[in-house]
């Protein structure tokens, strides 16, 4: 035997609701609540895994669907199964419930959790080890009422962070265009402005309106299109100076082959609650690498849980180079589901070095935001 025999032996699912500390725009929606799906694994052995799905209706998927893809459909593939085959699992989990990311990605932190506490080891070493200890943190400008974002963006300054994504297209484009200029004018020379548009432009005005927002030198651009326009993103690539990226237009290894192969995008977000665990993540990574794409550490409204998987990931894959965005724990929520804050430092998430995912979840907590 290579490892220890080790059995699920029970599985919980904890929907949970957690205020958030203001509204945030993105151009598909606004959210002021996170309304996410908690998994709790326990083994024979006495080891505990846990995971999270962060789903958001009207970007990956519902919340409902992600209770119900662990409560009902995949529930009984864990029962009894070996933690130790999580490909297996997986590919098994595909075969039992079509997308549905956020739950598989729920389902398979949970399980590289209780694998690294059974060999006493971060879930980072189980995928090749890493390759940095921390993770530049980006935040994002997307409070509809600016004032309060530039207070907080004065107080962020001082405590390290240097990398800002203002969500845009939300509002007018003149709107958009003095917002970025009160933020240039604010932020110290060496902080990073990035630019999200999350779907918000119509193809036949991005371009020149995009032309408008590069004179604010954003390090990137991302997806200003809706997710299925490739051809109008492909299109804007070509056409402007500033670095494209891609976030609702790569879910799955297929979209990157697609996005990377035709270079419709420079860069790509990548997320384990849209691609379904880290495991895809680095497929989606390794396609992005050999088509000459960097990548970055895009999230969902998540809790320290699965900020903590993708920090592991980061940790562990060279090509998702350009930071994170694992603000949600310390700055969004009105409290994290951890029972020790989210690890940042000098506006750097900290990889946690204890076995597994290397973190503690406040019970309490948990029962107390559970619906
Ligand atoms: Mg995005």
């Amino acid at each position: 035997m290579s490892h220890p025999q080790i059995r699920i032996s029970a599985v919980s699912v904890f929907p949970v609701r957690i205020a958030a500390r203001a509204v945030h725009s993105h151009g598909i929606g606004d959210i002021n609540t996170s309304t996410n799906v908690i998994l709790r694994l326990d083994t024979d052995a006495g080891i505990t895994g846990w995971g999270e799905a962060a789903p958001w209706a009207v970007f990956t998927g519902s919340p409902e669907a992600s209770f119900a893809a662990l409560d009902i459909h995949l529930r009984p593939l864990l029962l009894g199964a070996d933690p130790f085959r999580i490909q297996a699992l997986l590919t098994a989990a595909d075969r039992t419930i079509v997308h549905c990311t956020e739950a598989k990605a729920a389902m398979e932190m949970a399980l590289f959790d209780i694998v690294g506490k059974a060999l006493g080891t971060p879930v980072c070493n189980l995928l090749g080890g890493r390759v940095r200890d921390e993770i530049p943190l980006s935040f994002s400008i997307a409070n509809p009422d600016l004032a309060q974002d530039i207070d907080l963006v004065s107080q962020l300054c001082a405590e390290g962070i240097r990398l800002f994504k203002v969500k845009t297209g939300f509002a007018e484009h003149a709107e958009d265009l003095r917002r970025l200029a009160r933020l240039r004018e604010i932020l110290p020379a060496d902080a990073e402005i990035r630019v999200d548009y999350n779907q918000g432009m119509q193809p036949w005005e991005a371009i020149r309106r995009l032309r408008d927002i590069e004179q604010f030198r954003p390090t990137f651009i991302e997806q200003p299109v809706p997710a299925d326009q490739r051809a109008a993103l492909a299109a804007i690539t070509a056409a402007l100076d500033t670095p494209v990226m891609a976030d609702e237009s790569v879910f799955t290894p297929a979209d990157a082959l697609l996005v990377a192969g035709q270079h419709m995008a420079d860069l790509i977000s990548i997320k384990i609650q849209k691609c379904g665990g880290m495991l895809r993540a680095r497929e989606i990574s390794a396609i992005a690498a050999a088509g000459g794409l960097a990548c970055y550490g895009g999230d969902m409204f998540e809790t320290g849980i699965a900020c903590t998987a993708g920090a592991h990931l980061i940790a562990a894959t060279p090509n998702i180079s350009l930071g994170c965005e694992f603000y949600q724990p310390n700055y969004y929520l009105t409290e994290d589901l951890l029972a020790q804050p989210f690890p940042v430092r000098n506006g750097r998430v900290q990889v946690p070095t204890a076995p597994g995912l290397g973190i503690e979840v406040d019970e309490d907590r948990l029962r107390r935001y559970a619906i």
